[in-house]
């Protein structure tokens, strides 16, 4: 009697996981590991690049000081040059250890066409796996969990983010942003806005390139200063995803992210065109991008959605308006899509945009030494203020202790499951 939980126990383990599977079937993909199993420990080197110093007054966010210490705005590069030495030294060691896939750089031939590979190489060639010619690297992320729907919005803050602010303001509902670090510098109050609503904050680049046209010190440059900005503007949060521009990486630009940055790739299954909506002439138009919308929220359900939407203008956000009603009608799981694939934990080092930072002194990876400053978990104060600004904190509950249920958290998708295991277990136990 006593034997068979064993014998069952196993198999209902393998059900769970199998139901956390959620990536499907794509011409060119390849199956990748459960988000669980991405790396992910306080132990990557990227806590000591962007470690805290409790000895440092860090300039207000939105000071001129602030803003003094990044480079300058696009289409200037970020400096190669000018990279902290870290970095590079942490790009270096990633190569030496064989992880940085030595493969050609593409090329942008035209103004708006998708940058090619020298002749000969094959982009869906698993050396190279481009996502701009939609192979998926093991790893990334395209799909959400079936019956959740992943919010995010691209390039911001920008002109569309007031909008896009006082409407998640007024449906208590977080997402997550995409952004651009230069726009974070010359847009610090919808920065701040943004993040003390408990919206999540991840990397899109400082200039908003081609990732797969720029050597290896470029892609660092990109997402290490975004990272930085972020991380002094957020109380130490160490973000823990980036979304390549225009959807473009590959192995090598991937492989960077990862391992030098200890980011996770998140492309998307669904895409609106809204950045087209303010072209002239436009790319599309808001009836169009409302039947799209309509057709993949009335459809299957199986994978989950994760459409690219923009903070670009406020018609690009207008359409997300009109097509939010039809989410919550559709049963949708809502939610922040870092919050969604972090699986609740939306930075390296914090759950979310309230929570107190973890790990943000503690340890330098290389030697595995601790600090010399004395290291205390950052309890941080959860908002921020712009210098000489009056405070943009509401004085309504934070967003994550709101009335959201928790219910939504994928981590009921593996609910069912651990009860039935241990009902099961139970019964036969007896
Ligand atoms: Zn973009």
């Amino acid at each position: 009697m006593h034997i068979l939980p064993l014998l069952i126990l196993p198999l209902l383990s393998t059900a769970s996981v199998l139901q956390h599977r959620y990536d499907h079937d794509h011409s060119h993909n390849v199956k990748r590991n459960l988000p669980s199993t991405w790396y992910h420990h306080p132990s990557h080197p990227v806590h000591s690049l962007f470690r805290r110093d409790e000895n440092i007054t860090y300039a207000p966010v939105g000071s001129t000081e602030w803003a003094a210490g990044y480079p300058p705005d696009p289409p200037a590069l970020p400096d190669v040059k000018t990279i902290p030495a870290e970095w590079l030294a942490a790009l270096n060691d990633a190569i030496a250890r064989k992880a940085i896939p030595d493969i050609p750089l593409s090329k942008n031939t035209t103004d708006d066409g998708n940058p090619v590979y020298p002749t000969g190489v094959d982009p869906n060639s698993p050396e190279i796996c481009s996502s701009t010619y939609q192979c998926r690297i093991p790893g990334d992320v395209w799909d959400a969990p079936a019956g959740f729907l992943g919010l995010s919005f691209d390039d911001g803050p920008e002109a569309g983010s007031g909008k896009l602010i006082e409407f998640l303001k007024t449906n208590n509902q977080q997402v997550t942003h995409f952004m651009i670090g230069s726009n974070i510098r010359d847009n610090p109050d919808a920065f701040i806005q943004e993040f003390n609503l408990g919206n999540d904050i991840a990397v899109h680049t400082w200039t908003h390139p081609h990732m797969t046209t720029q050597s290896n010190e470029q892609v660092v440059a990109e997402l290490g200063w975004t990272m930085q900005i972020i991380h002094n503007s957020t109380n130490g949060r160490v973000p823990k995803f980036w979304r390549p521009p225009y959807g473009d990486s590959d192995k090598r630009v991937t492989a960077i992210a990862k391992e030098v940055f200890g980011l996770t790739t998140i492309i998307w299954n669904q895409d609106t065109d809204d950045w087209s909506l303010t072209d002239s002439p436009p790319g599309t138009t808001a009836a169009k991008i409302n039947s799209s919308m309509h057709q993949w929220l009335t459809g299957p359900k199986t994978p989950g959605l994760i459409i690219l939407e923009h903070e670009l203008s406020n018609q690009s956000v207008a359409t997300f308006m009109s097509a939010y009603p039809v989410m919550q009608q559709q049963n949708w799981n809502i939610m922040s899509l870092a919050q969604l694939i972090g699986q609740n934990a939306s930075y390296q080092n914090a759950d979310n945009s309230t929570s107190p930072v973890n790990d943000v002194n503690i340890i330098n990876a290389k030697s595995g030494s601790p600090p010399s400053a004395p290291s205390s978990t950052s309890s941080t104060p959860t908002n921020l203020q712009a210098s000489g600004q009056p405070s943009v904190v509401s004085s309504n509950p934070s967003p994550t202790s709101s009335t959201k249920p928790n219910s939504a958290s994928p981590r009921w998708v593996m609910g069912p499951t651990a009860i039935l295991s241990v009902a099961v277990i139970f019964m036969l136990w007896r």
